[in-house]
């Protein structure tokens, strides 16, 4: 899609801070990081949200998101996280590329409740 940003960043159109990619699914850091290490986790082939979501691309994503999740909680020292998924408008959802919040926890107060 040639209007999507998430696409665009695929394409190396613009610019992300990569935590993790193979041949279908791309990890970046989001630009609003509600904590620290708040990453998107995406499929490179654009599905606009879980109800346009094909069984093996739901598989590839799935499989990877463990190994994207432990690395983050390593690398900024996470003491839990929250995995968050808007589907449509009426859920929150802003940019229709489907994507997969890893939101890590430090405690009470650290921005996200
Ligand atoms: P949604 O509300 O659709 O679930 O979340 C969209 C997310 O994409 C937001 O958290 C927002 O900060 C993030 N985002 C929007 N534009 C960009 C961008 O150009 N680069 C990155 N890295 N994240 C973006
Ligand atoms: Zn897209």
């Amino acid at each position: 899609m040639s209007d999507c940003i998430f696409c665009k960043i695929i394409n190396g159109d613009l610019p992300s801070a990569k935590v993790f990619e193979n041949e279908d699914i791309l990890a970046f850091l989001d630009i609003s990081q509600i904590t620290k290490g708040h990453t998107l986790v995406i499929p490179k082939v654009h599905i606009e949200d879980l109800f346009g979501m094909d069984e093996e691309t739901a598989a590839k994503l799935f499989s990877v998101v463990p190994e994207i999740a432990k690395a983050i909680k390593e690398e900024f020292g996470a003491k839990g996280m929250n995995l968050l998924n808007n589907n449509g408008s009426f859920a929150g959802q802003e940019v229709f590329h489907y994507h997969m919040h890893l939101i890590p926890r430090y405690g009470q107060n650290d921005g996200f409740s």
